[in-house]
Formats: C-alpha cells, structure tokens, sequence
C-alpha cells in the first residue's frame, strides 16, 4: 500500500496507477502515467490537533513566525517538511469581512455573505498562500533556480518567495495580457522576466519544456506543495465563522488551482473528524474563458472515480485548436483555456457538490465596483465570485438564507487599467467619474452640489 513511512510522500491522483514518490522529490507529473501529482499523509503519525478550534491557540504566540503565518499555523494538516526549512513572509493575515450592505443589494440575509479578502497578502494575491508551501519544498530539496508561467500574480509571488530563499527566478508572461500592478512587481522583486509572444497556455507549455530541460524547480500550481498552502485559505474562512463550515464557498476559476485545494482541505477535514459536513463550492468562471463550464455543463465532465473521460476535454482542446481559439477577458488572472488542475477540480466538484457557472466581463466589472463600493475592494477575476452569487441567486441555486463564502483572489490595486477605464469611460452601473472643475471656489462647491 504505502511504501513511505514519513508524515507525506507523493501520490498520482490516477486510481488505476497510484504511483508513489518520494516527498524530497521534485517531480510535477506522475512519471509512470503523466498525470497530476497529490500530496498524501500518513495521518496516523501526525498529531493533528482534535478540533480546529485547537488551532487559534497560536494566535497566542504570534511572534513565532511559523503561528504568525497564516499557512503554517496550520502546520498540522500540511506536515510534509520540518520546521528548518519552512519558509514564511508572513502571509495569510487575510480577512473575512461580514458584508451586510452587499448582501443586502443582493438579496441575501443579513449576516449571511462573507468576503475573504485575500488581496492582504505580502504580494497581493492569494499565491502567497501556496508560495510559502512551495518555496518551502525548493528549499527541503535545495533548488538552485526556479521558473513560472503566469497571468500576472504568480509570478509576482514567485518573484516575492524567491528571494526568500535565495534562488535565481524567471517568470514567462504573454505578452500584452498582463496586468500593469503585476507586471511591475515582477520586475521590481528582481525577476527575470521574459514575455512569449503568445497567451499564457503558450507560457504554460514552454516554462513545462524549460524546467525539464534546466532542472529548475516549477512553481506553477501544477506543483502540488503549492495547494497545499492553498488549503489554509479554508481554514481561515472556518476560522472566521467560529470554526463552522459555510453552505457555500464561491471561488473564480482559472487553472483550478484554489478550487481543487479546496476541495483537497474538505475532504481532508472529514476523513479526520474535524468537520461533519463539507460545504457546496460554486467555480465560477469568465464568459471568454469558459473551458470548465463548457466542459462540466454542457459535455458532461465528470470525475467519476477517478476514471475521468479524457477524450471529451481532449477533444474539446483539439476544437479550439482547431479555430485558433486564444481566451480572452478583462479578468486576467483566468484568462485561461487550458486548466492544468481540470481533473483535481472535477474531483473537488465531486467532493463539494460543486457547480460552475461563467459569467460576461460586463457584469465582472459591475460586481467589481460594488466590492469596491462596499467592501475592501478586488481585482477583476475575484468580482467573479460576486456576479457569480448573482447569478445563482436569482436561479435559487444558493438560498437567501445560506452562509456564503467568496474568495476574493488579489488586491485591488493589481490592475487599475480596468477600474480606471471604468469608472473614467463611465462602462457600467456603477461608475463613478472624476468630476472635472475650473480652479474657482464657486464653480466647485456647484458641482459638489
Ligand atoms: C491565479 C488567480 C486566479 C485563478 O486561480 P486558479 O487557482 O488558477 O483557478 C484567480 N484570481 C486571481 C486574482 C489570481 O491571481
Ligand atoms: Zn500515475
């Protein structure tokens, strides 16, 4: 069954092939059967604690790095590294914001909707979350440099973490497609950066090829330490809500990284006692990058059991090909076709009675503006989550009585082009325009009127 006896060792995800490593390995596909790789525990030698509540105990100590972060005070249930080489910039310290007013626009009972704001993080996104996890496995197998494809955040994450720890960083970006916020952090943290002529499944493809070729350690969420830092985002909305579970999680999708983390925390969290429901997740994505939704709603996705049909996603890709199809949407952060966690998120749809819906640019950036307006404010792809609500709201999907959880992904400031042009070229319901005014005192207290 079981050939490691550590805490973790990894695992491929296929049921026919169960192939195991070794957790000091950097290996990002199973190489016996290509596909993706899980992260498994022997929980048995883990002393995980006997109720979540167990875990605030170390907001005692916060000046511990490890009980500060707001990964690794959950250290327990992603136990695949000792303590010397765990890496922390302190991330996590994230936020569920109660959101009456915008549960009130929505039609939501009072109390009900919560925003988890994790645009608090060192660099701006919820990577940071993941990158704490994965730079701590770089550093566990002493990585000498490391790579990423990115829309944006993740490579300034990357770029963020990887001086951390000292290593050489490149990040490959489409070019054109990238959010000016994120682009110069990239820059600014030192990363070398190198922009494909191409979209980010081009980037995908080629930084595959180039960590291969260069043993450069991949921080893509293929790399699947970095879901494991992504669990704690889950913990932290327990946490929020008194250690209770919400009925509902609304997440954007993009590479299906958070969504299948998710669902991996879940699923975790029962087999272990520490919760006795899992809640619903609705996967939202944006209408000019709909490959989930297209794929699960129409073409009848499914995980079943593990034994996925590959040929309908194979054949789905092999059209889009075929038309030259590239995504587009102003939500950056999931303009993507090609999801490389499709089958761990249709596993997490499993385990979470999940749903996905996708929803038009036009009412992103609306839903953008009231989290604007009433809340701590988000990037574009984040605002998903809200239109999302929306949507399954009025299809009385999600009751108006039910606790919802939306994961805003990254920082309102990632991309201010979008809410700029926004509410500068008055786009849609909500906009709100510099009010311009000749320099004299009547004329401004006028138009204040
Ligand atoms: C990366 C990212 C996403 C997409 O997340 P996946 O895990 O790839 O689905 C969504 N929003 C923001 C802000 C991101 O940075
Ligand atoms: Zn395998």
């Amino acid at each position: 069954m079981n050939k490691f006896s550590g805490n973790a060792h990894i695992e491929c995800i296929n049921p026919q092939c169960q192939a195991q490593y070794d957790v000091n390995e950097t290996i990002f596909k199973c190489s016996k059967c290509g596909d993706l790789l899980d992260i498994k525990y022997n929980w048995n030698k883990i002393a995980v604690p006997a109720k979540m509540s167990d875990f605030g105990k170390r907001w005692a100590s916060r000046n511990n790095a490890l009980d500060f972060s707001g990964v690794w005070r959950f250290r327990e249930l992603l136990n695949f590294c000792p303590d010397e080489h765990k890496v922390t910039l302190c991330e996590g310290q994230t936020i569920l914001q109660k959101n009456d007013m915008l549960a009130e626009y929505l039609g939501i009972k009072k109390g009900r909707l919560h925003l988890q704001y994790e645009g608090l993080n060192p660099s701006g996104s919820f990577k940071d979350n993941g990158m704490a996890a994965a730079f701590s496995h770089a550093k566990m197998t002493g990585a000498k440099s490391c790579a990423c494809a990115s829309t944006g955040n993740t490579s300034a994450a990357v770029a963020l973490y990887a001086h951390s720890i000292g290593i050489k960083c490149t990040v490959f970006i489409g070019s054109g497609r990238i959010a000016y916020g994120k682009l110069s952090q990239a820059m600014d943290y030192g990363a070398q950066t190198i922009q494909i002529r191409g979209d980010f499944d081009d980037c995908m493809k080629q930084v595959q090829s180039v960590c291969t070729k260069l043993n450069m350690y991949l921080l893509n969420s293929l790399n699947p330490f970095r879901l494991e830092g992504q669990k704690t985002i889950m913990y932290r909305i327990m946490e929020g809500l008194g250690w209770n579970v919400p009925d509902w999680i609304i997440v954007p999708g993009g590479n299906l990284g958070n969504s299948s983390a998710f669902g991996k925390a879940f699923a975790e969290l029962k087999e272990l006692g520490l919760i006795n429901r899992v809640p619903r997740m609705a996967i939202i994505n944006a209408s000019g990058a709909d490959t989930l939704a297209e794929l699960v709603n129409k073409r009848g996705l499914k995980w079943n059991g593990g034994s996925v049909e590959e040929k309908i996603y194979r054949d789905y890709y092999a059209e889009l090909t075929a038309r030259n199809f590239s995504p587009h949407t102003c939500a950056s952060a999931i303009e993507i076709s090609r999801p490389v966690n499709l089958k761990k998120c249709l596993r997490a749809i499993d385990v979470c009675s999940g749903i996905v819906r996708a929803v038009p640019d036009e009412q992103i950036v609306d839903a953008k503006a009231l989290i604007g307006k009433y809340g701590l404010g988000c990037e574009p792809a984040s605002a998903a989550t809200i239109a999302g609500l929306k949507v399954l709201l009025a299809e009385k999907i999600v009751r108006p009585d039910e606790t919802v959880a939306c994961v805003l992904t990254g920082h309102c400031l990632k991309d201010p082009t979008v809410t700029v042009e926004y509410h500068r070229d008055k786009k849609g319901l909500f906009s709100n325009p510099p009010i311009e005014a000749n320099n004299d005192i009547d004329e401004i207290i006028r138009l204040m009127q």
